[in-house]
C-alpha cells in the first residue's frame, strides 16, 4: 500500500523534475555514438592545439577538440582545391598574355581602369574577351599619348638638338672602363657626361649653367635636348666632342680640380696641365 506521506507533492518543497527535451535526447546519443565530429580538424591536424610562433592555444576551429565534422572537411578541401585553381587559372592566362598584363601593371598605379581589371584578375584567374579587349583598348590609348607627349617635346627642343660627333667622347668612356672605372663622369666647365648605365650607347648631360640639372641625352650622336638645355648647349657640346684633351685640362686648370675624378689637383705639374697623370693615362687623354 502507497504511504502518501512518502510522497512530496507540495510545489514549494519538491525537487524540480527535469525536464529533457526530445532534441536534446537526440543530441546526446548522436554524440554518444561519436556524433559528426569524427574527423581530424584540417587546421590543427587533430592535435586540438594551435601553434603560431611562441604562442600556444585550443584550435578555434574544432575548439579544442581536435575532431570536426565532415562538413568542415569539406569546406576546407574545397577552399584549398578553388585557391589551387585560381593559381593554375592565374598562371595560364599571364602565360597567353604577358605583354597584356605587363602593361597593365605599369599603368595601374595611376591608371584607374588598369588597377580595376587587375583586381577582376586577381578575383576571377582570367579576364573575359571583352575585358581583354579593352584593356587592349587602353594599352594602346596610353602608348599613343605618350607618343604625342614627346613628339611634341622633340619638336619643342628641336633647335636646341642636333648632331656631335661623339667618336671621341665615346672612345674615352671606352678608355677609362676599360682601365676599370664603373662610373667615368667627365666633367667640363659647364657639361658633364656620363655614359647611361642602363642605355648602352646613350650619355647623360647635365650644365651648371642649368643649376647640375640634366639637360639632355646623346643618343647615336644626336644630342636631345630637354626644356632645361641653354640654346648654346650643342655648340658647347660638339668643341668637347671635338676636343676632349682641351675640355679637360681646361676645366682642371680653371678649377683646380681634375676633370676626370674630380680630386684636386696638388702637384705643380699637374695644376698646369690641368689633369692629373694618373687619370691622363686611364682615360687616355
Ligand atoms: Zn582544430
Ligand atoms: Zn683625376
Amino acid at each position: 500500500m502507497v504511504n502518501f506521506d512518502d510522497l512530496d507533492t507540495d510545489p514549494l518543497t519538491s525537487a524540480p523534475v527535469p525536464v529533457v527535451t526530445a532534441a536534446e535526447i537526440r543530441a546526446a546519443a548522436h554524440m554518444q555514438n561519436g556524433g559528426d565530429a569524427t574527423f581530424d580538424c584540417p587546421k590543427c591536424g587533430g592535435s586540438g592545439v594551435w601553434r603560431g610562433g611562441r604562442a600556444v592555444r585550443p584550435c578555434f576551429s574544432c575548439k579544442g577538440i581536435g575532431k570536426v565534422s565532415k562538413g568542415v572537411v569539406a569546406a576546407a578541401k574545397g577552399r584549398v582545391t578553388r585557391a589551387a585553381n585560381l593559381a593554375a587559372d592565374k598562371a595560364a592566362f599571364e602565360a597567353a598574355n604577358p605583354d597584356l598584363m605587363k602593361g597593365l601593371r605599369e599603368i595601374a598605379g595611376w591608371h584607374r581602369f588598369a588597377g580595376e581589371l587587375l583586381s577582376k584578375f586577381e578575383q576571377y584567374g582570367e579576364l573575359t574577351a571583352g575585358q581583354v579587349n579593352a584593356a587592349l583598348n587602353t594599352l594602346a590609348e596610353v602608348k599613343r599619348k605618350r607618343e604625342e607627349k614627346a613628339a611634341a617635346r622633340a619638336l619643342e627642343t628641336a633647335d636646341r638638338s642636333g648632331e656631335v660627333g661623339v667618336e671621341r667622347i665615346n672612345a674615352l668612356f671606352a678608355t677609362a672602363m676599360e682601365s676599370g672605372l664603373k662610373k667615368p663622369l667627365f666633367r667640363t666647365e659647364r657639361l658633364t657626361i656620363k655614359p647611361a648605365k642602363l642605355h648602352p650607347g646613350t650619355l647623360y648631360v647635365t650644365d651648371k649653367a642649368a643649376g647640375g640639372e640634366y639637360v639632355g641625352k646623346i643618343v647615336n650622336g644626336q644630342f636631345m635636348a630637354r626644356r632645361e638645355a641653354a640654346p648654346d648647349t650643342l655648340a658647347l657640346l660638339c668643341a668637347i666632342a671635338a676636343d676632349p684633351l682641351k675640355a679637360a685640362t681646361d676645366y682642371g686648370r680653371s678649377t683646380g680640380v681634375c676633370g676626370c675624378c674630380g680630386r684636386e689637383l696638388t702637384d705643380p705639374d699637374s695644376v698646369e696641365a690641368g689633369i692629373g697623370p694618373i687619370c691622363a693615362t686611364k682615360w687616355g687623354l
